[in-house]
């Protein structure tokens, strides 16, 4: 069995650091916003190169609460896509703004900049494009047409922590950049967690009263807010592991690479592209197939772990159906959604391990094909 992720090898890399800090908090007795909370975030915004970074829950509350601090609610439309996890779009729904959906480049699996103008209406507030798979958006594209119309951006770069575009982080271009520490993703914590980046103080202000019941002062609270913070434990395990964040990244793209050469002269299997200028991080491997069902369900058979990022569009899932929108609504996103498959990808998977993947998948697209046929 070759899983999608295996997470306790990564874990025997920083087993005595980590235990060691966790155990260090559970003594100390500070579990809430402590010392940990404080540095991660100085720590984490030099990684990013940003000025602010604000440790919260998840995420999704990352999300949710980018969207609260740039007033953005009832009424309000927010341009996105249907091809991403469903928090995406969540978050919209929960300040009670209204998703808008532009489809994706096919290739690239991101929001293809070019369609997006056509969907601005008077009640835009905000572009929030996602770095999905760890793939960089087209940022000087979507942040020229933000200027043009006057809108925030929010970049979802949940899957994509590293990744750049011409040299600059992702999470940095837009307003507000949010992150997930959701265990799977590049860097996962052990637990749920999140953050918020910004170089807008304000901003900033507003997220870390927001996570914290509306209030940035002890008990005096001027609005609605959430209770969203990091627990310390959680806050020392990501210091152990951000170190590590940049040569997971590279492996991760190292095995991307092999993959793409292992599947050289697979005629029917289309790897990922990366675009130029960019840093994809690989949060996935993902290849788009004929037969998709097929072949996934023979790999399963065969103990390669591949999965279905994701198998609904957003647009034609129940919570959304209150939008309206059919099939043939979104066609890349529709397409892909039928054809992509994410392969095992982790950083320490061995070269052996990918050859069976690559070797089984080749022979189920084969095999699939001729049945099918
Ligand atoms: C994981 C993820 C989220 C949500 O993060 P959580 O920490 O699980 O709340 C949002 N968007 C995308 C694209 C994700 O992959």
């Amino acid at each position: 069995m070759i899983p999608i992720i295996d997470s306790k090898r990564q874990y025997a890399q920083i087993a005595e650091e980590a235990e060691k800090e966790v155990l260090d908090v559970m003594r100390s007795g500070q579990y809430i916003l402590g010392r940990h909370n404080k540095a991660f975030e100085e720590e984490i915004s030099n990684f990013l190169n940003v000025k602010y970074a604000v440790c919260l829950n998840s995420g999704t509350d990352a999300l949710h609460l980018a969207l609260r601090a740039l007033n953005i609610g009832e009424g309000d439309e927010v341009i996105t896509v249907a091809f991403t996890f469903v928090a995406t779009t969540e978050a919209i729904g929960i300040v009670g703004a209204t998703p808008v959906f532009v489809d994706i480049d096919e290739n690239t699996f991101n929001i293809d900049a070019n369609k997006i103008e056509e969907k601005i209406t008077p009640r835009t507030k905000a572009i929030l494009p996602v770095h999905l798979y760890g793939q960089p958006c087209e940022m000087d594209k979507i942040m020229e047409i933000a200027r043009k119309h006057n809108l925030y951006v929010i970049e979802d770069c949940c899957q994509a922590i590293g990744a750049s575009y011409k040299g600059q982080k992702v999470g940095t271009f837009g307003d507000i950049g949010c992150y997930s520490f959701y265990p799977t993703k590049n860097l996962g914590t052990m637990g749920d967690g999140g953050l918020a980046i910004t170089n807008n103080e304000n901003l900033k202000n507003r997220i870390i009263a927001l996570r914290n019941h509306g209030g940035a002062i002890r008990y005096h609270h001027d609005e609605i807010g959430v209770n969203s913070r990091l627990d310390e434990i959680q806050a020392a395990i990501l210091r152990v592991k951000l170190p590590y964040v940049n040569e997971w990244n590279k492996l991760r793209r190292e095995h991307a690479a092999y993959y793409n050469e292992l599947f050289r002269n697979a005629e029917d299997i289309k790897t990922p592209v990366e675009l130029d200028n960019s840093y994809c991080v690989y949060h996935q491997y993902t290849i788009k197939v004929q037969n998709r069902d097929e072949v996934h369900k023979m790999l399963q058979e065969r103990g390669i772990g591949a999965m279905i990022y994701y198998p609904i569009p957003l647009h034609l899932q129940k919570v959304h159906s209150y939008l309206g929108f059919t099939e043939g609504y979104l066609p890349n996103t529709e397409k892909n959604t039928k054809m992509v498959m994410s392969l095992p990808m982790f950083a320490e998977i061995t070269k052996e391990e990918q050859q069976t993947v690559a070797k089984t998948v080749i022979d189920c697209v084969k095999e699939a094909n001729l049945a099918i046929v």
